[in-house]
């Protein structure tokens, strides 16, 4: 079959094709903005309750800078919204269903208009074509599918963007190799733990000449920079990391492009503001708090001012890759990460940041926290490719690394590669036993 370079440079990087008038654009946003406010006041119970509630006249949200003035919106309140209270569009209207995992309590669940699935595959095939993926490239999608919104997420990008979609779902690790060999997949979408068990999988059965892979994609956890290059480094492919929550559409509201400076987000449909968190109030730009999200076309469940709990900064920057979409960093934390230890409260990030800067250490980690006699003790295990007669050594260096960096003591052991457990889904990396020992 011909392809001429038109067609495949459909999906190539997006440059100038998305310039665009920053003032309207702007102007649009605001206008957008204030319908939003109005439409979620009319018509979410919810919503004509909280704003009633806060003294808030809808029409007064006109501008960026009335924003604050909005009350922020919980998980927690959507939880209590159970099942449908903040749904915005009449049933006649709403066409799909998702839910949030539900760990604990009840979960939320997200009512979508045709419309709100449309804007979502619009954003999903946009963080693909970001990526590089074209019509020609074969997609095997991890994720797993139902209530769930990361799956069929993929799903609709990948065919709106024209590429094939092989929807493998998640497990069965001998059927996604056999498809990945026989159909040639060409990108990978799961979590970075999957991806980091199937590429080691695929070297330990040492069929990667079998492999066509040049672009993985992963999301739904967070997963660091000495991960990110071992799964690189193991498939000899780019991996980008995309973002979203399933309260907001579900993944696929932001990605890295191939500079990977940060991830660009689709400010046409949504509102990012970074604040404290101990205080509520927004943080300047390049500075790290909790990300806060406002969507701005969502009809079936729109959302004013979200807190995600996830911990990020905005970048102000521009992108090399010349793109108009505002970038965010990489995911750095979630604020129910926290650890608190000896009276300090960490982050697991930031224990993967000196991981980072430890020569010789690998990707894969477990915290262990305990408490003997009133005092906390820390166990960090980590895996090494180096010869066991250098384990002493390091272990020395990252215990005194984390030491300088954290100011904390941690009891560090060096073990071999594939020594801990590897995940289908999210790898849990933190155990904390000591509300068990009380
Ligand atoms: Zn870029």
């Amino acid at each position: 079959m011909a392809v001429n370079k038109a067609e495949l440079s459909k999906g190539t990087l997006v440059s100038l094709e998305n310039q665009r008038d920053e003032r309207r654009f702007q102007r649009e946003r605001e206008e957008k903005l204030s319908r939003v406010v109005e439409y979620a006041a009319e018509n979410s119970p919810f919503y004509r309750k909280k704003l009633a509630e806060a003294g808030i006249n809808p029409v007064k949200i006109k501008t960026l800078l009335d924003l604050p003035d909005l009350p922020f919106t919980t998980k927690e309140e959507l939880r209590q919204a159970y099942p449908l209270k903040a749904q915005a569009a009449p049933d006649v209207e709403v066409v799909r269903v998702h839910s949030s995992s539900g760990t604990t309590g009840k979960p939320i669940i997200i009512p979508y208009t045709q419309y709100d699935v449309d804007t979502w595959a619009e954003m999903m095939a946009r963080c693909l074509k970001m990526t590089g993926v074209n019509r020609l490239d074969r997609v095997q999608v991890t994720p797993g599918y139902g209530l769930w919104t990361a799956g069929i997420g993929f799903q609709a990008g990948v065919e709106r963007l024209g590429a094939i979609t092989i929807p493998t779902g998640p497990g069965n690790t001998e059927k996604q190799l056999e498809m990945m060999s026989d159909l040639g997949t060409s990108v990978l979408i799961g979590t970075s733990s999957y991806g980091l068990l199937l590429a080691e999988e695929c070297s330990k059965r040492g069929i990667m000449d079998h492999l066509r892979l040049r672009i993985g994609v992963f999301g739904s956890e967070r997963w660091g920079e000495r991960m990110r290059a071992r799964i690189e480094e193991i498939f000899a492919i780019d991996t980008f990391d995309i973002y979203g929550l399933t309260e907001i559409y579900g993944p696929g509201i932001a990605i890295d492009c191939p500079y990977h400076h940060g991830l660009h987000y689709w400010d046409d449909h949504l509102i990012f503001e970074v604040i404290d968190p101990a205080t509520g109030k927004p943080v300047p730009d390049g500075i790290q708090g909790e990300l806060v999200i406002t969507t701005l076309t969502k009809q079936g469940m729109p959302l004013l001012r979200y807190r995600t709990r996830d911990l990020t900064r905005i970048i102000t920057e521009p992108c090399p890759c010349g793109s108009p979409y505002p970038q965010i960093d990489r995911i750095f934390a979630r604020t129910d990460d926290m650890i608190k230890i000896h009276g300090v409260n960490i982050y697991p990030g930031q224990i993967e940041h000196v991981l980072e800067i430890t020569p010789g250490l690998s990707s894969e980690y477990e915290i262990t926290i305990t408490r003997k006699e009133g005092r906390d003790s820390l166990t960090i295990k980590v895996e090494s490719q180096q010869s066991s007669g250098e384990w002493t050594d390091l272990e020395q260096s990252f215990a005194r690394n984390i030491k300088t960096k954290i100011g904390i003591s941690a009891s560090c052991e060096v073990i071999g590669i594939g020594a801990l457990k590897r995940s289908e889904k999210k790898t849990k990396r933190v155990y904390d036993l000591r509300e068990s020992q009380l």
